[in-house]
């Protein structure tokens, strides 16, 4: 069972402060606009998520190297890639209660930013129906607003000790400007041929006017993006290259494909260099919303960056010495909190086990899956799970709690594991099960008797004997099937 509205929403990001996914930022304090922190699992979340996409795309190819670029970097960066120039909204602010908001083409409020965190600068949005805005103030309902002005997205800091004009930065608003201006580094140490890429994960940060829909749109967000160089006639069938790998990723991530779209970008909405972008988008609840990007860039990074640095960025064959020319790009880009909300929303379950179990009854459960009808449960894909096996002992007497932690001991060298033995094995199950864990081991009296453990499967809920020597084996078998 799946709710498709905003209840949803409401138990997924109830899940997360509960279980210690997800927390409010800075939340002793009252949060800070929209800011959220990873906890314990939501970290082990990310990370599993993180390391799968590196190892796919830069461990397991010979095509691709990583790179970890400064947040910060020369503002001449900005000035290149038309971020300080283009990336903007149009906002009005209320001279009443200051309140500021961006307008539509029809004078009216709406949230500000609908472009994607995850696209370089959109195309300019359309001038405003006239200036000097007439209209009410979305907050206080006054009618006396300024003029439409651009409000960059950029984050600023100054470096140094002096502020103003001269010290002045951007937190990077994407990761793919890092890897345009080391495109020479890279080619010089690592003498890769064209076609070949640049991966590189890292945070980025957008200050955006309303922030919103839980991670979905924050100010300060990681992206997993590749810029990957090709001659200029072997852009389309790389293209498709790109879309069938961001297809397959989905597959893996779980996703369902009738919660996903492959949008075309019409020409009118695409960044005027790009020929061809689709955009991954996702069902959430609060609406169909971007969740990857997909775009053929042509060689307008790399030459904006020569025309500004006057540094010759040229690719030359190694082999052809009159080879030479400005590479172009084609970019998948990800981004890592809409996909931990995506796989969050698609692994949701409310099962009711009382009537599934009652023809399934496992011969040893210890009695423990008869306490409640209904288990919520996140049916991660195990390499997803943030917990791949949880250990158990039935009660904590009669030595079974040692006994648990010896087995804890070996395993947790191997897997991500997690020790438990407060509260009734049932409640330890359903805890189990709200944080999408696969495996839990009972410890129980037989351990004690013939050195074997029951392995409880989180979605068939059967549970299997398996002697305690086997168990390392038995588990990694499952969970690289
Ligand atoms: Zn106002």
């Amino acid at each position: 069972m799946k709710d498709s509205n905003d209840k949803l929403m409401d138990k997924i990001i109830s899940l997360c402060k509960r279980r210690g996914f997800i927390f409010p930022g800075s939340e002793i304090y009252g949060g800070l606009q929209n800011s959220w922190d990873f906890g314990p699992l939501g970290v082990a979340l990310k990370k599993n998520i993180k390391a799968e996409w590196w190892k796919r795309f830069v461990q397991n190819r010979e095509d691709i190297v990583g790179l970890d670029a400064a947040i910060l970097m020369n503002p001449k960066v900005w000035e290149a890639s038309g971020h300080s120039e283009t990336f903007s909204d149009p906002l009005v602010e209320c001279k009443e209660c200051h309140t500021r908001f961006r307008l539509d083409e029809n004078g009216k409020s709406q949230a500000p930013s609908t472009k994607s965190q995850i696209n370089s600068p959109p195309k300019a949005d359309p001038p405003l129906a006239g200036n000097g805005q007439s209209g009410k103030c979305p907050n206080c309902g006054k009618e006396n607003l300024t003029e439409a002005q651009d409000f960059n997205l950029m984050l600023k800091t100054s470096l140094g000790a002096t502020e103003g004009k001269g010290s002045e930065v951007y937190f990077r608003p994407e990761t793919a400007q890092g890897i345009f201006v080391n495109f020479k580094n890279i080619l010089n140490t690592t003498r890769k041929r064209i076609p070949f890429g640049i991966a590189q994960i890292g945070k980025a940060f957008r200050n955006e006017i309303t922030p919103g829909n839980f991670i979905f749109r924050t100010r300060e967000f990681e992206q997993m993006e590749i810029e990957y160089f090709v001659r200029e006639d072997e852009w389309e069938s790389w293209f498709t290259h790109w879309l069938d790998q961001i297809k397959q990723w989905n597959v893996d991530l779980g996703l369902d494909d009738g919660d996903l779209e492959y949008v075309e970008v019409s020409e009118d909405e695409r960044a005027h260099y790009s020929k061809r972008t689709v955009d991954i988008e996702y069902k959430f609840p609060f609406g169909q919303k971007e969740l990857y990007g997909l775009a053929y860039r042509t060689d307008h990074d790399l030459k904006a960056h020569i025309d500004v640095s006057g540094e010759d960025l040229k690719y030359m064959n190694p082999d052809d010495s009159k080879d030479r020319f400005v590479p172009h790009v084609i970019e998948p880009s990800f981004g890592v909190e809409r996909t931990v909300l995506a796989v969050m929303l698609s692994a949701y379950r409310e099962e009711n086990i009382s009537s599934q179990n009652s023809n399934n009854q496992a011969p040893n459960n210890n009695g423990a899956e008869e306490e409640n009808d209904v288990r919520v449960i996140l049916k991660f894909p195990y390499w997803v799970a943030p917990v791949k096996v949880a250990v158990l002992p039935l009660m904590k007497k009669d030595g079974m709690g040692e006994k648990a932690k010896e087995v804890f001991d070996v395993l947790k060298l191997e897997f991500d594991c997690e020790y438990d033995e407060s509260g009734s094995i049932g409640k330890r199950y359903r805890r189990q099960d709200e944080i999408g864990t696969p495996f839990c081991v009972t410890i129980d009296h037989d351990t004690l008797e013939n050195d074997s453990v029951t392995v409880r499967d989180r979605d068939s809920l059967e549970q299997e004997r398996v002697a305690i020597a086997d168990l390392a084996g038995y588990i990694s078998g499952k969970l690289n099937k």
